[in-house]
């Protein structure tokens, strides 16, 4: 079915104003509230106008409820992003640069710039208020803008039953090219492993210590390690122990973690530790181990025939848009609405470089993020999902 596309064009000062304002708010994991009080000024602006209403949960998490316009049934779209920013982004300045008829926007190379998330929120408030303004044909809609996303999806899992349940969730949070659909993500298991040796004086009675540095070594050399296989990557982020020179050690802490999407070859490499661990250990009389583990988040696959899905590859059609499908070997805050229920994917926000100083966007990317955003919502009032 072809539909009249969309009458005006947003506009990009407007999108590019709104996102610096948005990068000049401090919000890092856990201290997002001045950044929620804008985004809470910005919506009560339009709340009464156009019958927004929104609350802030339990867990810091914003709410924005926006009543539909000519939708054909009453399903509800999340459309999603996160607060919070990665360290360093203490006072971010946002530098804009001219390149080729594009703007570039970075940070001053002393923070992060904030894109990841904001280059996906500015284009989400613009979009769902200019289809306000211009009365767009939209389903009904919730903002779920969250906290601590960086830190585990902290905010996400604080979430209320009642705020995800909605028919589908369109997450922008990765970087890449627009079209490109996350429909599967890992699971994320965060480990500890505890090499206990025996301390002694490292020069009048060597032979009667254990070194729990060499116990950790010889585990390390036989862990599987880097990317396991296709599906699996593990990696040891810290090795921390011993006291002085002349301590023989008797603890050494290594902390790592394991991602994958198969859970019969997570649950084998779990194994694959701990039988490491008792083998080492047994070349090594009277030292022992301690091995925890704790999953952060679980894996998803949404498929690709999902009505949600189908609908967004139309709309990315509509906008000239090459849709394709994406494994991210990343988490966000839809691992957890899939698995509490409501099945959702992940676009891209336009960001390049995140987490590092030269984290950056164009201002292209971000206008066509925004009208991808319309477009999105004209074919979800229009189709079911
Ligand atoms: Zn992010």
């Amino acid at each position: 079915m072809s539909r009249v596309s969309t009458p005006v064009e947003i506009n990009p000062e407007t999108l590019l104003h709104t996102f610096l304002e948005m990068v000049r708010i401090d919000s890092p994991s856990g201290g997002e509230d001045a950044f929620r009080e804008y985004l809470i000024g910005r919506v009560s602006e339009k709340a009464p106008a156009y019958g927004l209403t929104y609350h802030v949960d339990a867990g810091g998490n914003l709410i924005v409820d926006v009543p539909g316009c000519q939708a054909r049934h009453d399903r509800v779209l999340v459309l999603s992003g996160h607060m919070d920013v990665v360290p360093p982004c203490h006072n971010i300045q946002p530098v804009v640069e001219s390149v080729a008829g594009d703007r570039i926007i970075a940070s001053d190379n002393t923070t992060v710039l904030g894109a990841d998330d904001k280059s996906g929120l500015a284009p989400i408030l613009e979009a769902v208020f200019f289809a306000l303004e211009h009365q767009l044909p939209r389903p009904a809609v919730r903002l779920i803008f969250t906290t601590r996303e960086e830190t585990a999806l902290a905010g996400a899992k604080e979430l209320a039953d009642e705020s995800l349940q909605a028919g589908f969730a369109i997450t922008f949070d990765h970087t890449g090219k627009q079209g490109v659909i996350i429909n599967q993500a890992p699971t994320y298991i965060e480990f500890e492993i505890e090499c206990r040796g025996k301390s002694v004086h490292a020069g009048i009675m060597p032979e009667q210590g254990l070194n729990a540095i060499v116990f950790a070594g010889k585990v390390i050399e036989k862990l599987h390690l880097g990317r396991v296989d296709a599906d699996t990557t593990c990696n040891i982020g810290f090795l921390t122990g011993g006291k002085a020179t002349n301590i023989v050690p008797d603890l050494a802490v290594l902390r790592g973690e394991l991602r994958g999407h198969a859970p019969e070859i997570l649950a084998r490499e779990l194994a694959h530790i701990e039988a490491v661990l008792a083998e080492v250990s047994a070349t090594m009389p009277g030292t022992s181990y301690g091995f925890t583990q704790q999953p952060l988040f679980d894996a998803y696959r949404v498929d690709e025939t999902h009505p949600g899905v189908l609908n967004l590859m139309q709309a990315a059609r509509q906008i000239g848009l090459e849709s394709s499908f994406m494994r991210t070997n990343g988490g966000s805050d839809n691992n957890v609405f899939v698995k509490r229920g409501l099945p959702g994917v992940v676009l891209s926000a336009g960001y390049m470089e995140p987490h590092s100083l030269k984290e950056r966007v164009r201002l292209s990317e971000m206008t066509l993020c925004a009208q991808f955003v319309l477009v999105i919502l004209d074919t979800f009032a229009h189709e079911p999902f």
